[in-house]
């Protein structure tokens, strides 16, 4: 039995899942055709209580075509130095927008208002890149799939409208966080001017995610998304995963959040661990100790058929997601609590 926790990106579709799909009604999307996406599109809008939608082959490319919205070329994005947008998207913030971001020492990918209104230059000294756009990530990958407070994120809204700041939320992770502190999708699509969400982590769609948005920053990201190959012809079959997994696996995540503070639990009573971050998702975040290093324990998580991932320097990481099932997971906690 092979136990795939690197990511969960890593799940395939139900059958239920498949047969929805191969019932999709489809169109050539690229004309705004496609049936199927055009509903999915307008169900995401109206969850979240914004205005339209749109749908990506990627989280990267609906990042990407935020940034490049919402900036020109020279202009600087305010973001925390464990963002995804800055680390894990190639570079494609030069390489597309030709901006730079503007880091922030946060707290587990989080940070204050405080924080932001340090960084920010829109004084129009010639000098100094001019800020263009804040970027919040919530879950925070990198922070261990740490949930924001929505207070704080209220606070740098009224800082960014105050000076005249797009606010984007890349929330590839966003229903993780929904689930696990309660705050409604609603909440979340009054504080930004745009969010994208992946269908494709935790609850299981295939791939695609969405950007979400006023009309009018949608359809400029329209235009991106065809200048950047993302334009896509019948799409609906994928779009039809998207509304089965925004239907029937966001409740679920619970179960995904229980297993992960389970296994931090475990991990901490273990005499190989050092260090448990705290859990609030789906993500554990934990250090070795001196006496093993983290290749080590990846392959000797290996021969037992456990699958997970190094993240450098002693640090390692536990994903959780829909395809464990509870026999996977019982004998993954035993394998865990036995591991010398
Ligand atoms: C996964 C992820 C993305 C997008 O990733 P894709 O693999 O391109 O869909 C964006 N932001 C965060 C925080 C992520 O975890």
């Amino acid at each position: 039995m092979q136990i795939n926790l690197i990511s969960d990106t890593v799940t395939k579709p139900t059958s239920e899942m498949l047969q929805v799909m191969m019932q999709a009604e489809v169109g050539d999307d690229v004309f705004k055709a496609d049936p199927t996406v055009n509903k999915l599109e307008a169900k995401i809008a109206e969850m979240f209580g914004m205005e339209a939608a749109l749908f990506f082959p990627s989280g990267t490319m609906a990042n990407q075509a935020v940034i490049k919205l919402h900036t020109q070329p020279g202009d600087q994005v305010i973001c925390d130095k464990w963002a995804h947008i800055y680390n894990f998207e190639g570079g494609g913030v030069a390489f597309n927008s030709g901006v730079t971001c503007a880091l922030i020492d946060g707290e587990r990918g989080m940070f204050t208002v405080e924080q932001v209104a340090e960084k920010l230059h829109n004084d129009g000294n010639i000098h100094l890149p001019q800020t263009a756009l804040v970027a919040i990530e919530n879950t925070t990958n990198k922070g261990g799939g740490a949930c924001w407070d929505v207070k704080e994120i209220e606070k740098i809204k009224a800082f960014c409208d105050e000076n005249n700041l797009p606010l984007h939320l890349d929330g590839a992770r966003l229903f993780n966080a929904i689930v696990a502190t309660k705050d409604s999708p609603k909440t979340f699509g009054k504080l930004f001017d745009t969010i994208s969400v992946c269908l494709s982590k935790g609850l299981g769609a295939p791939i695609g995610s969405l950007l979400l948005g006023t009309k009018k920053d949608i359809q400029k990201a329209l235009r991106y998304r065809k200048l950047f190959g993302g334009g896509m012809r019948q799409v609906g079959y994928l779009a039809a995963a998207a509304i089965y997994a925004l239907d029937n696996h966001v409740e679920r995540l619970k179960i995904d959040h229980e297993r992960a503070k389970k296994i931090g639990e475990v991990l901490a009573k273990n005499s190989l661990i050092k260090k448990v971050e705290p859990v609030e998702t789906n993500i554990v975040i934990f250090y070795v100790n001196d006496s093993i290093s983290d290749t080590d324990f990846v392959k000797k998580l290996e021969k037992e058929g456990i699958l997970i991932v190094s993240m450098g320097e002693g640090k390692l990481r536990i994903v959780t997601h829909l395809d464990i099932s509870e026999e996977m997971f019982n004998r993954l906690i035993s394998i865990l609590e036995n591991l010398k």
